[in-house]
């Protein structure tokens, strides 16, 4: 069960200011989840005000989109892009990721060509912040102190193994649904003023530079865009 959450009864403040609390944030955004496990999963809301509930809806959008695109080898990730992006989406999200995409030279197991994307680091990085301060919220009822900062750090092959071995031995906990979001939360033995919160999306996905998507994503995103091109060129 969820420890703290946004309780509209409640006199609460914001997750991420000192501002009192207008709304419900989703952690992670509501985006990532398709309807079905909206209706079927308890998913955690943490108090916000209305500005930092509504200052990154775009880059939910875009995080959702490029995390999705990454693992879309996962069948919740695929279900996701099928419901909210593939059926139109924004179109400007889906013109500017189209515009970044370029065969990678590698093959599939099938002998299909993988597309890649370099990703908007700002971006996700503005996201995955948020989702830190919400899971900190979750944990301690309280934002972030001042004194911290929020340091994303990306996992990489070649971190110590002390340091990859003790968020290994952190229990893995998820929000909304197990497939969707997995973290795990600890404290650094010798420095209480330490956190570690590190995050999977879909099982499986970290969050890397540039994504590798299939070609069945690239062809639906190529005809994406040739609509999006269309319903400009009537619109002039
Ligand atoms: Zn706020």
């Amino acid at each position: 069960m969820y420890r703290y959450i946004y309780d509209r009864s409640k006199k609460q403040l914001c997750f991420m200011c000192d501002q009192p609390a207008d709304t419900g944030e989703h952690i992670p955004p509501k985006c990532f989840f398709t309807t079905s496990i909206r209706s079927s999963c308890q998913l955690l809301t943490v108090p916000a005000c209305n500005y930092h509930n509504e200052s990154t809806k775009k880059d939910d959008e875009y995080a959702r989109t490029v995390i999705a695109t990454g693992s879309s080898g996962n069948k919740l990730a695929w279900d996701l892009l099928e419901e909210r992006v593939f059926p139109g989406g924004s179109r400007g999200l889906i013109n500017s990721l189209y515009k970044k995409m370029a065969p990678v030279g590698i093959l599939d197991s099938s002998g299909e060509e993988l597309y890649k994307f370099d990703l908007e680091r700002v971006r996700l990085e503005r996201v995955i912040k948020k989702i830190i301060a919400g899971i900190y919220w979750h944990k301690n009822g309280s934002r972030i102190p001042d004194e911290y900062t929020i340091a994303p750090y990306y996992w990489d092959p070649k971190m110590e193994g002390n340091q990859w071995n003790m968020i290994l031995s952190l229990p893995i906990q998820h929000l909304g649904h197990p497939d969707v979001f997995q973290f795990r939360y600890g404290e650094v033995a010798n420095d209480k003023n330490k956190v570690i919160i590190a995050m999977a999306f879909f099982a499986a996905s970290h969050i890397i530079l540039s994504s590798i998507c299939s070609v069945e994503f690239y062809r639906k995103m190529k005809l994406l865009k040739l609509n999006n091109s269309r319903h400009e060129g009537e619109a002039t």
